[in-house]
């Protein structure tokens, strides 16, 4: 058996883009997928003469590997990773094998919310300053892929928890860590501390010359860092101006405030809205003022960014109704911002796919701004037994359209209908992306 085989568990993006990677990297590579492959995906590997399986794994092949690289989308418990756990066979990340092949910056963006949007705001302000950086990791084309077909001087890669599960010698060069509420919490036994190990994961083997960008009032991250004291130069940010924090706002503005550089911006000025998304640009911001990127560049940068589709997306706005896009606030907690930043009456079109969700955390906002709630969900009943008798009207509903037509009922002029539904989206679409289009849609042809 040769010392170099790479076998990769799961066939989306990241598993090919490290097919890829390896192959260049003259390593005898395997891919093994559980389902189907995507025809493109399966097209890339043809075309690389790399060899595959479909529909199913032989174990045995893949139990022979040296290293695996699993795709974050499977977990340890399946009968093939038991065995592989069993035999001891090193199991890492796509981010670990590429990042061994790479010496640009990495710039790791890591949180329970708000991860896309941050990452694609960094890019867009790197990216527009004039600098040679690829966007990756959650986003878009593989990071591995990228390693292996471009050749870029710096990287703004979005982390989840699973990919920095598999992070063993990656180093971010700079790592922002925006936010740590529960989510995922199937996935990690419903025990929150695994998933927090998880995400602190992102400061692993920093130094002193590294930058460790966080929110401080956050009281799990300043737990965690009394206890795992990084080695790296903290950048912490904040609502309020403290002795620590370098990144907060005053006076209706956002300021940092490092060592090397002065910043500040009026918030009326950032073209995203809401509070989460102005602790979403002082985050972007220490970034690019780490990167020496200009005062004017950075203001002009926060001013124009587009945003991601699918977060407090403004769709349209029909008869005097607003109606707004969060189909990616699959937590409760993303759904708070959500909330919190409306200025107007609400109808909330919320329900999916449950995650061991606690309403109380939105139950204020909801009674004082929502007028009406919409349910959209193959099971509503957990949403029943929270909010009957909190808001005085609540509505069933089982398809998209139905929603729709039914908040185009309920609301009056000068109200707003948003999607913001506090959960996955699996009972009724494919992802939270076919959600958004299908509401857009919906909007659209009222
Ligand atoms: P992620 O990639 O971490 O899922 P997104 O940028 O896709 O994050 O945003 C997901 C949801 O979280 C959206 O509904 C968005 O409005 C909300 N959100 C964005 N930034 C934050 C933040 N800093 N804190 C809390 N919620 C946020």
């Amino acid at each position: 058996m040769s010392k170099n085989r790479l076998v990769i568990l799961g066939g989306g993006e990241s598993g090919v883009g490290t097919a890829i990677l390896a192959q260049q990297k003259g390593l005898e590579v395997f891919l093994s997928d559980n389902g189907m492959l995507r025809a493109d995906h399966r097209e890339t590997l043809l075309n690389h003469h790399i060899p595959f399986e479909e529909g199913g794994h032989s174990e045995e092949r893949v139990l022979q590997a040296d290293e695996i690289v699993k795709s974050p989308g499977i977990p340890d418990t399946t009968p093939l990773m038991q065995k592989v756990i069993e035999k001891e066979i090193r199991v890492i990340s796509e981010i670990e094998f590429a990042g061994r092949y790479t010496a640009a910056k990495m710039i790791c963006i890591t949180g329970s919310n708000g991860k896309t949007t941050t990452t694609s705001l960094i890019w867009h302000i790197l990216k527009k300053a004039g600098l040679h950086v690829g966007l990756a990791g959650n986003i878009g084309k593989s990071f591995a892929r990228q390693v292996a077909e471009e050749n870029y001087d710096c990287y703004v890669l979005e982390l989840s928890s699973f990919q920095l599960e598999g992070v063993y010698d990656f180093k971010a060069d700079i790592a922002v860590l925006l936010n740590i509420t529960p989510d995922h919490l199937d996935r990690y036994d419903h025990n929150l501390q695994y998933y927090v190990d998880a995400k602190m994961r992102i400061i692993r083997n920093q130094k002193m010359e590294d930058a460790f960008i966080y929110w401080i009032d956050d009281p799990v991250i300043t737990r965690e860092i009394e206890k795992l004291q990084p080695a790296a130069t903290c950048y912490p940010f904040g609502e309020k101006q403290t002795t620590a924090t370098v990144g907060y706002t005053a006076n209706n503005k956002m300021y940092i405030n490092t060592k090397e550089h002065q910043f500040d911006m009026e918030l009326e000025l950032l073209a995203l809205e809401g509070m989460h998304n102005v602790y979403n640009s002082l985050a972007s911001g220490i970034v690019a003022k780490l990167m020496d990127i200009s005062d004017e560049q950075l203001r002009s940068s926060l001013a124009d960014f587009q945003g991601v589709p699918h977060r407090l997306e403004k769709v349209a706005t029909v008869r005097g109704v607003q109606y707004i896009n969060d189909s990616k606030a699959t937590n409760v907690n993303s759904c708070w911002y959500a909330l919190q930043s409306m200025r107007t009456k609400t109808v909330l079109i919320l329900g999916g796919t449950d995650k061991g969700n606690d309403y109380r955390e939105i139950e204020e906002l909801v009674r004082s701004k929502v007028s009406a709630l919409i349910f959209l969900g193959a099971d509503n009943s957990k949403l029943h037994a929270f909010f009957d008798g909190k808001v005085e009207t609540i509505c069933d509903t089982s398809s998209m359209e139905d929603a729709v037509k039914t908040a185009y009922q309920l609301a009056q002029k000068g109200d707003a209908v948003l999607l913001s539904p506090c959960c996955a989206s699996f009972d009724l679409f494919r992802n939270y992306e076919d959600r958004g289009d299908q509401f857009k849609e919906c909007v659209r042809r009222l």
